[in-house]
């Protein structure tokens, strides 16, 4: 990335010059023999519009770096230093694709003819850099459906179902391989009424909120029936209607939004909190209805409210068959040493053990926790273990796999780390059963959060596949990097570990006690 941007520096040093670029354009397209004039005349039109784009975005980031803005603004997180490098990584890998088509053919677009008509759907991010990554739970680990661009195209097709049953014209565009610049061409070709980028947010974890993208008064309009129609979904009050953003000048997205109007980007909730997740989880599929429920109003067109909710059974959660519907979703604790997440109780759980005394005392306890979760953050501050410096790194893997103790094995059976079952256990642990979508599992009860940290500890060392572990255990990277593929394997467990250990830390979220060496 270093590289990339001191060429993109290096570059935006000279301001974008028509005649050089077309000079340039000209010599590789006689070198390549590939390209017409015209042709070349539209890549350049397109190159200096790039160019602009990351020049503004670069300046934006040495003003925000020069008046020593916070690196990160826990409610504002579009406007951090972080996401705007990201952006700007995302600028400038689109300018060396576009610098490719100067010699590689494009592909053929689908021209519509007729008036402009239906509406686009463009999925955020690209296969290979799929952008934020919500909680699992509630968020489905497999098939990377966490990440913006898995969820989003699963959204994407229900937005087509909903809008070919409402006789809508509708089609779905990814940017993977051509970019936004590339997506977008295919949209202006195909000749929509109204388009929308499909996102999700994410910043410190506390942040919450519904809020919409556009670039400028011709979008404006487009954008608001976007915004007031998903505030109403997920009855957004007061300062969780974050409301529009005008991107036409600088800032994530804008690339996005210029390119066709009216357009606008989406980010209807926060993708890293966990009350957001949730409400997310639970309304998906009415979330594609109300986005084509927004563009009949606002191209007046009839939408058939009447119609039954469509097909129930969304891919998230998981289906179950003993599970009732419920409002709040399903948290399912990912299975540990092997895949499969628990999705609902089996028989009617056992009252949960009175843990959380009646006079905890919750004074510092972060937002996300819940109670036990908090009890458990300071039992472990109190408690003796063998590596003391790696109890803020596992306090951040419970998190992870307990929903910060919002998970049912965590409530009721205190077993904040999706632990199975094993004979082994049996000094720290009694067995649980519980019902997976691939079948029922025992899984580890603990009768306090101090037997729980005690059995998390010992396991490492009853397990055989955990042997060595000790030998990796020097810092909270080479121990999470050692027993990362043992306890979740192919699931970028690591990453996500060491991922929201920073971003607690990071929150002021981990207890100073466990993180005295
Ligand atoms: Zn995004």
């Amino acid at each position: 990335m270093q590289s990339q941007l001191r060429f993109a520096a290096a570059v935006c040093q000279y301001p974008p010059n028509r005649a050089t670029w077309r000079g340039s354009a000209m010599g590789i397209s006689e070198q390549g023999d590939t390209m017409a004039d015209e042709r070349a005349t539209e890549k350049v039109e397109e190159l200096s519009q790039l160019m602009r784009h990351i020049e503004a975005e670069m300046s934006a980031l040495r003003r925000a770096t020069d008046t020593g803005a916070p690196k990160r603004a826990p409610d504002v997180g579009d406007t951090s230093i972080e996401q705007r490098v990201l952006y700007l990584e995302e600028l400038v890998s689109e300018l060396f694709r576009m610098m490719r088509t100067f010699t590689h053919p494009e592909p053929q677009l689908e021209v519509h003819r007729g008036p402009a008509d239906g509406i686009a759907i463009v999925v955020g991010h690209e296969a290979d850099k799929p952008g934020a990554d919500a909680l699992t739970p509630p968020f489905q680990r497999d098939k990377h459906m966490s990440y913006e661009y898995f969820w989003n195209t699963e959204l994407a097709k229900w937005i087509v179902e909903e809008a070919t049953a409402a006789n809508i014209r509708a089609k779905i565009f990814y940017r993977d391989d051509v970019g936004v610049t590339g997506a977008y061409k295919q949209v202006r070709a195909w000749s929509p009424k109204a388009t929308v980028e499909l996102h999700f947010n994410a910043a410190s974890g506390t942040a919450r909120g519904t809020e919409t993208i556009y670039g400028g008064a011709k979008s404006l309009a487009w954008a608001e029936t976007l915004q007031a129609e998903i505030v109403k979904l997920y009855d957004r009050q007061g300062k969780l209607n974050r409301g529009l953003e005008d991107r036409s000048n600088d800032g994530r997205g804008k690339l996005s939004v210029t390119q066709i109007h009216p357009s606008a980007l989406i980010e209807p909730f926060f993708g890293d909190n966990p009350d957001d997740c949730n409400l997310a989880v639970e309304h998906k599929r009415r979330l594609a209805r109300t986005l084509v429920r927004a563009y009949a109003k606002f191209t007046g067109v009839p939408f058939p409210e009447g119609a039954p909710e469509p097909k129930p059974a969304p891919p998230t959660p998981p289906p179950s068959g003993t599970e009732q519907p419920s409002p709040k979703p399903p948290v399912a604790p990912p299975a540990q040493d092997a895949p499969g997440a628990v999705v609902a109780a089996g028989p009617a759980p056992a009252p949960g053990p009175a843990v959380v005394a009646a006079a905890l005392d919750t004074t510092g306890k972060p937002e996300r926790f819940s109670d036990v979760f908090w009890q458990l953050a300071q039992s472990y501050q109190a408690m003796a273990i063998d590596h003391p410096h790696l109890k803020g790194v596992t306090l951040a893997q419970w998190a992870l796999e307990s929903g910060f103790g919002s998970t049912a094995l965590a409530k009721e059976h205190l077993n904040f780390a999706g632990m199975k079952w094993r004979e082994v256990m049996k000094p720290y642990a009694t067995s649980v059963s519980y019902e997976a979508h691939d079948g029922r599992e025992d899984y580890c009860k603990f009768a306090s959060v101090d037997d729980f940290i005690k059995g998390f500890w010992a396991r490492l060392d009853l397990m055989p596949p955990y042997a060595g572990w000790r030998d990796n255990a020097k810092t909270p990277e080479s121990f999470i990097g050692f027993i990362a593929e043992i306890w979740a394997p192919k699931q970028n467990y690591e990453a996500k570990v060491l991922d929201l250990y920073r971003r607690m830390a990071e929150a002021g979220q981990i207890p100073s006690g466990l993180l005295v060496a």
